[in-house]
């Protein structure tokens, strides 16, 4: 909020100013509202610069980037063959709006990477990406009803902000102004990692349910990854339905292996959505599956899907270098470097008496200030996050740059090197202090 009262013995008065000039000019003072810090209080730090797994504010502060634009960073911040190969591509131009060899590349890369995925059509968000394939869906079945579940987040689609609701078949109540009980009436919500509730849903609408959608492994409650045998129980119940099964990996894909979440659990879905990493940094993302599936979309088919700036050079550029440099030993380093990171932060709070559990899957992990483990959105509610807040506005003022919000998944990169992991273990134990002594009040 602009001109909020700061409780903490440091300032960013450069930011505070053009947050202020931003809210005079865009709701809330941000184009994405967790930017703006609503959960955590305080100013959002406006950057000006990224380099590696650094981030420079307006005010000159540097901090430990851990939320790499909350995926897409993997290589950190100004990757040289990253940033070569967009200025190679703007060199030659920004937007053709007709068919470029980036493009097909990329989507040869995607199709090599991940076995399921037979076609692909490229996109510009996650949003436009599972929007999509929930039309397809549609489209291919000739059935209404989506099924998603609680917690778990797929972009700001109509249909899918219907996060409400609980129990068997509830027909969920939209979450926002804006989107009607129409658009969210054929929209059922059940609890994640419960295969029960999704066989009852199948049981009590037979025949209407047009597809699953889940989210690979949630990272948008908190990261709260799939009991075992969930997602090949959620592929099960919808081959036996003749439901199509969608796995988000807008987050997860690219990012968590080669293969994303499908290169962890195998489970193959009938449609995947991607977004974040294969863009490199820019506005790319894409949904694919069956090609069978795929062959329903237009022009090939009768389900209109379309985008000026879909496929766009310069995006695929980013996005097809990244891919590249994405190799065995890069993942290697992430998941070094995210256990090497996880670890010192439950130390710390053990060490501070700080009750949490720190939830992993694969180098995606985040900190749930609560006892108990998380396995749903109900359960991640109840943690005292309060003590994030603490701990968030104490690494901050240690120059260690968490998400926001304590129902957000933390993302490291390649370029976290020991240098960047000593700054956050120095910032560690005051913020786990802060987390301790934090009062609800307080919030
Ligand atoms: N799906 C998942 C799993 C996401 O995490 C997100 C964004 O965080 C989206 C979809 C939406 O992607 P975008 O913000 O690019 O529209």
């Amino acid at each position: 909020m602009a001109g909020v009262s700061y409780p903490y013995p440091y300032q960013a008065p450069v930011s505070q100013t053009l947050f202020d000039r931003a809210a005079a000019v865009t709701p809330g003072g941000v184009n994405s509202p967790v930017r703006a810090f609503r959960a955590v209080g305080g100013t959002p730090r406006f950057m000006v610069s990224g380099s590696g797994p650094y981030l420079t504010d307006a005010d000159g502060r540097e901090y430990v980037d851990l939320v790499c634009s909350w995926g897409p960073m993997i290589l950190g911040h100004s990757h040289p063959e990253v940033l070569s190969a967009v200025q190679q591509a703007v060199s030659r131009g920004t937007s053709f709006g007709t068919p470029g060899e980036g493009e097909v590349a990329l989507a040869e890369e995607i199709v090599a990477r991940i076995a399921p995925v037979e076609q692909v059509r490229l996109v510009s968000s996650g949003t436009e990406a599972t929007m999509s394939a929930i039309r397809l869906a549609r489209g291919f079945t000739g059935r209404a009803k989506v099924v998603k579940f609680a917690g778990c987040y797929h972009g700001h689609v109509d249909a899918l902000l219907a996060a409400a609701g609980s129990g068997l078949a509830t027909f969920a109540l939209p979450d926002t102004p804006g989107v009607t009980g129409a658009q969210a009436g054929d929209t059922i919500v059940l609890p994640y990692n419960d295969l029960d509730a999704v066989r009852a849903a199948f049981r009590a609408h037979p025949g209407e349910i047009a597809c699953v959608i889940t989210e690979a492994s949630p990272g948008n409650m908190g990261v709260v990854p799939p009991l075992p045998g969930f997602n090949a129980g959620l592929k099960a119940a919808c081959a036996e339905n003749g439901a199509l099964f969608i796995s988000d990996e807008v987050m997860t894909g690219f990012r968590v292996s080669k293969a994303g979440w499908y290169g962890i659990d195998g489970v193959a879905p009938d449609l995947m959505t991607f977004g974040k990493v294969m863009g490199g940094g820019f506005p790319a993302a894409a949904f694919g599956g069956r090609a069978d599936v795929m062959a329903h979309l237009a022009p090939a088919g009768p389900v209109y899907q379309a985008g000026t700036l879909s496929g766009n050079p310069v995006a695929t550029a980013a996005g097809l270098a990244q891919l590249r440099l994405l190799d065995d030993a890069a993942y290697d380093k992430v998941d070094a470097v995210s256990a090497e990171i996880s670890g010192l932060v439950t130390e710390a709070l053990t060490k501070a008496g700080v009750a949490h559990r720190l939830q992993t899957a694969g180098n995606m992990f985040s900190v749930f200030f609560t006892e108990a483990g998380v396995t749903n959105y109900a359960e991640a509610r109840e943690q005292e996050s309060f003590r994030f807040t603490a701990f968030f506005h104490a690494m901050l003022a240690n120059g260690v740059y968490l998400p926001p919000s304590a129902f957000e998944s933390w993302f490291v990169s390649t370029s976290h090197d020991s240098a960047s992991v000593e700054r956050i273990a120095a910032a560690l134990p005051a913020a786990a202090r802060a987390a301790a002594e934090a009062t609800e009040e307080a919030k």
